[in-house]
């Protein structure tokens, strides 16, 4: 079935820049529903876990930096299509190439050619889980079965 759990983080530039409520608002507006949040402030062992995949690359340093530099808002969210229809309203990487109307889009600038030259990672406020395999295993490093709730939203009325 489309109904999916996808793991969404407000990077610590996002939580600092106090737009935690004017990003979680897109996510309830369209529908998604929080089945999992929290406050937390990751190590860097915690990091490797996360960013497994990128530990070996030129930017990973900064990358680290980045996301260990403050607490994150951590939140599994629910809704069909979840995982790519995030990804979609997160936009591209690169906030300068993202798209108007996308959260990177319309909250923040930076770009590759600036960041790769200062041997930081790109500003982009946010990580969404890319895949329904990343995005299975991103829900289960983060949230304890315990820490997911199930529960009716009224959208579910219109949708199923
Ligand atoms: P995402 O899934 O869109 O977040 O992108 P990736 O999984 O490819 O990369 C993880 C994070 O690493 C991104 O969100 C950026 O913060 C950072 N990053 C990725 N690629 C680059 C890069 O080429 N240069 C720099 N400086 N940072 C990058
Ligand atoms: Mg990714």
């Amino acid at each position: 079935m489309s109904f999916e759990k996808t793991l969404v983080l407000i990077k610590p530039d996002g939580v600092q820049r106090q737009i935690v409520g004017k990003i979680l608002q897109r996510f309830e507006d369209v529908g998604l529903k929080i089945v999992g949040m929290k406050m937390v402030w990751i190590n860097s062992e915690f990091a490797k876990k996360h960013y497994a995949a990128h530990v070996d690359k030129s930017f990973y340093k900064g990358l680290e930096a980045m996301i260990t530099e403050g607490p994150v808002i951590a939140m599994a969210l629910s809704g069909l299509h979840a995982v790519s229809l995030v990804r979609k309203m997160v936009g591209k990487t690169e906030p300068k190439s993202a798209e108007p109307g996308t959260i990177r889009g319309d909250f923040a600038h930076h770009s590759y050619e600036y960041t790769d030259a200062k041997g930081k990672a790109i500003k982009n406020l946010i990580h969404a889980s890319g895949t329904k395999e990343e995005a299975d295993a991103e829900v289960a490093l983060w949230f304890k079965d315990e820490e997911l709730h199930d529960y009716e939203t009224v959208h579910e009325k219109h949708v199923f």
